[in-house]
Parts: structure tokens; sequence; C-alpha cells
């Protein structure tokens, strides 16, 4: 089964990917056509990601598989939240902002969220769900692995940050991990 994955993100496709395949299962996520280019204006994780699966879909009328992601603060009241991706300029300069943001606040928690949407190909919501991995923001970076906010979250439970974790580790408990998961249970159950 040939999925659309509404996603310019390498990393993203790659992570994805890589946990289908340690599932042994017969789904091939492929990229959108060249001029996917959707504008994300929506308010919330899930609006952003219906609206990123609705823009595949009307390019390829097949089953589509969008996610929105980022990181959500509890002591400044959810950011970056959607706004992750352009916090700032670069990944290092947004990481540096965070941290800035963070100086002087003692609640350090912190929570990865995933929604995923996916389209059929008649263009409608078969499924959706929102993943989450909950952990909090250490005062300096650590760990070369992953992107984005990965060496400045701590995983819960862990005394590892996310960019110390290897792929295999990451996979186990990120946020898209577990939203993957649901999504690909449910396409088990409808392909069975
Ligand atoms: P999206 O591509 O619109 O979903 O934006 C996701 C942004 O959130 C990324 O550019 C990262 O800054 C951040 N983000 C999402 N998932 C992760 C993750 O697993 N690790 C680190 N940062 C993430």
């Amino acid at each position: 089964m040939k999925i659309v994955l509404a996603s310019s993100n390498k990393h993203k496709v790659q992570e994805i990917n890589d946990i289908v395949q340690t599932l042994g299962l017969n789904i091939e996520f492929i990229l959108p056509p060249e001029n996917f280019d959707p504008i994300e204006n929506g308010t919330t994780f899930e609006e952003n990601s219906y609206i990123k699966a609705y823009e595949a879909w009307k390019l390829s009328k097949t089953w589509v598989l969008a996610d929105d992601s980022g990181l959500c603060i509890d002591a400044l009241g959810g950011k970056p939240g959607i706004y992750s991706a352009r916090y700032a300029e670069t990944p290092a300069l947004r990481i540096e902002r965070v941290l800035k943001e963070m100086e002087n606040k003692e609640d350090r928690n912190a929570h990865f969220t995933c929604s995923m949407t996916l389209i059929n190909p008649d263009g409608e919501i078969a499924y959706k769900y929102q993943g989450i991995c909950e952990g909090s923001i250490i005062k300096e970076a650590r760990g070369v692995n992953g992107f984005g906010y990965d060496p400045i979250f701590l995983v819960k439970g862990d005394t590892k940050t996310m960019a110390e974790l290897s792929e295999d580790e990451k996979n186990q408990i990120s946020h898209r991990s577990v939203a993957l998961r649901h999504v690909l249970e449910y396409l088990q159950k409808i392909t069975r």
C-alpha cells in the first residue's frame, strides 16, 4: 500500500519510514508532488495537520498521511507550539531563544506533540491521532542526534536528552512514533 506523506522534512520522512520498517509492514510512504506547498495557517497542530493532508490529497487523490508537530513548554504558555519551526531563523537560534526565555523559569516541564491526519482516496478523514512525549527543558544543549529541539529536551524518566538517544531509542518513545503506531494499527485493521 502506497501512502503519500505530506511533508518535505526529510528527517521526519526518514524517521517514519524507519518505524514502519521495524514493524515489518507492507506500507510504502512516498513524497508528495513537487508543487506541494501548503499554507500552514491553522491555529492548532490538528488544523495544520489537516491542511497539509488535504493539500497533498488535492494533488494526489490517493491515501495521504500528514503530521504537524512541535514543542510545547508549560512555563511559556505552550510556546513555541505551532510556531516551533519558525521560532527563530535556524535550529541553533531557535534553541538559543528557548533557553533565553527559560532562563529564570523553575517549571521546566514540556512535551512534544505530533498530530497525524490520514485522508482516504475520497478526500475524507479516515483517522487522526495526537501523540505526546513528556519531558523537560534542560539549561544547556546536549547530544548530536535527531533534529530541532532534541538537544534541550530531557525525556521523562530518562537521564538522556532526545539528542543523546539513538534513532531506535527515540523511535520507541517519540510523539511521532506514538501517533504513527496508532495510524498503522488503523491501517492494518482496514487492510486485513
Ligand atoms: P512541522 O514540520 O510543522 O511539524 O514543525 C515541526 C517543528 O517542531 C520542527 O521544525 C522542530 O523544530 C520541532 N519538532 C517537531 N518534532 C521534533 C522532534 O522530534 N525533535 C525536535 N524538534 C521537533
